[in-house]
């Protein structure tokens, strides 16, 4: 067994990053000025986005950005059920309705044709989720809501770095990537919104501090100029210069970040892939390049005689942990309790929430830590089974 514990995720951060954490703070400027400008500028320039726009999370930016696009009472946002619950909590926050699609079974990425199917007259925004650092098929998607007239706003928050057919995931549509720390790369907490559309980067940018008016110099300034007034009253979101900087640090580093994911990731499927009942996810079958942002496996009790529980249990007493990613939203109490016309209806959703599990991928994690999960999941398995055929269960 393992001496130490491991987590699921840790950031990866080197001496160097807290030396320029702690340059930030010697400066004397510890919030929003230039360290925020320069980390935009790097994530407007690597997507090809004309607008990138940093906030102190994704959930805020996609809290901006459905008050930006006007969604409220009577409007319906389709996305997934199976996401970080934060998008859809939004959605209801602005008093609009979440219509949720079912997924596919094995990649967790909705498809154009379930969008589709989702589009009602009242659908004012389709919002697609690139699952653990891989693409939806946005082509087919933007066809479809390009069709039916809907825009679209990219839930990338595990997509930074992910590829669709050699494109850079947030060049497209308006696009919303999240730095939290267990995201690929972090500034601690906080997000980043990329857009093309001029109307809605300065309204997002003015609703982000306060609604004051931004002009074209207050980025590169420390602040705001004192004479700026409230164009409508607006929030508090800003990210300080002191969590800029981390990413600012961390973007050069992102693809080497992807690579060694994707070098534990393939340790991980070769080794599982003679594992009854622990089915990691498939991979989309477009052109793309994974973020290998979550290593997700589905427990399948019928083939492997262990309930996600208990598999979650073994791996913590073998010293590692686990996570879940995600309960699907419309299973959360409040859904159950407000929503629950969504019960039942989204099946390979539902199927996937009882069994999901993240197992541990971070690039700090050595290849030893990679097969030592590898043996202790066989050893779990293994274990359930011979209890299973002594009887005792
Ligand atoms: C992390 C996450 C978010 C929200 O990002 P925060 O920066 O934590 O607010 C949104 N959607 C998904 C799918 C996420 O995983």
């Amino acid at each position: 067994m393992r001496a130490t514990f491991l987590p699921f995720c840790r950031p990866s951060i080197t001496e160097e990053d807290i030396a320029a954490v702690a340059d930030v703070l010697r400066s004397g400027w510890i919030t929003t000025g230039p360290k925020v400008a320069e980390l935009e500028d790097m994530v407007a320039a690597r997507t090809g986005a004309k607008h990138a726009i940093a906030a102190s999370s994704g959930t805020a930016l996609m809290h901006l950005a459905l008050e930006a696009m006007g969604i409220g009472p009577g409007d319906e946002v389709v996305g997934a059920s199976m996401t970080w619950v934060s998008t859809p909590n939004m959605v209801e926050l602005r008093g609009a309705r979440n219509v949720f699609v079912d997924v596919d079974r094995d990649t967790l990425l909705a498809s154009a044709e379930a969008i589709d199917a989702a589009i009602t007259p009242r659908t004012k925004l389709v919002i697609p989720v690139h699952y653990a650092g891989a693409p939806v098929d946005i082509d087919a998607i933007r066809a479809v809501c390009a069709r039916r007239g809907v825009p679209i706003l990219e839930d990338a928050a595990h997509a930074i770095g992910t590829q669709y057919k050699g494109r850079e995931v947030g060049g497209g549509d308006t696009a919303i990537f999240s730095l939290h720390p267990i995201k690929n790369i972090t500034s601690g907490e906080g997000g980043i919104l990329t857009t093309n559309d001029d109307t809605l980067a300065n309204k997002v940018r003015r609703l982000r501090f306060h609604g004051l008016a931004v002009d074209a110099h207050d980025r590169k300034q420390q602040g705001r100029s004192p004479q700026a007034e409230v164009q409508e009253p607006g929030y508090k979101q800003n990210m300080p210069d002191m969590n800029a900087v981390l990413a600012v640090r961390q973007l050069p580093r992102l693809d080497a970040i992807i690579e060694r994911r994707d070098e534990i990731s393939a340790i991980y499927r070769a080794g599982l892939a003679d594992v009854d009942g622990i089915l990691p996810l498939a991979d989309p079958t477009w052109s793309h390049r994974h973020a290998r942002h979550l290593f997700v496996v589905r427990v399948d009790e019928r083939a492997c005689g262990l309930d996600r529980n208990a598999f979650m249990e073994g791996l913590k007493a073998r010293n590692i942990g686990t996570g879940i990613h995600f309960l699907a939203s419309h299973t959360h109490r409040w859904y159950r309790e407000n929503r629950p016309e969504w019960t039942g209806k989204l099946p390979a959703t539902e199927w996937n929430s009882a069994r999901i599990c993240t197992i541990p991928c971070f690039p700090d994690m050595t290849d030893a830590d990679a097969h030592g999960v590898v043996d202790a999941i066989k050893e779990v398995v293994a274990g359930a089974r011979t209890t299973v055929a002594g009887g005792i269960r």
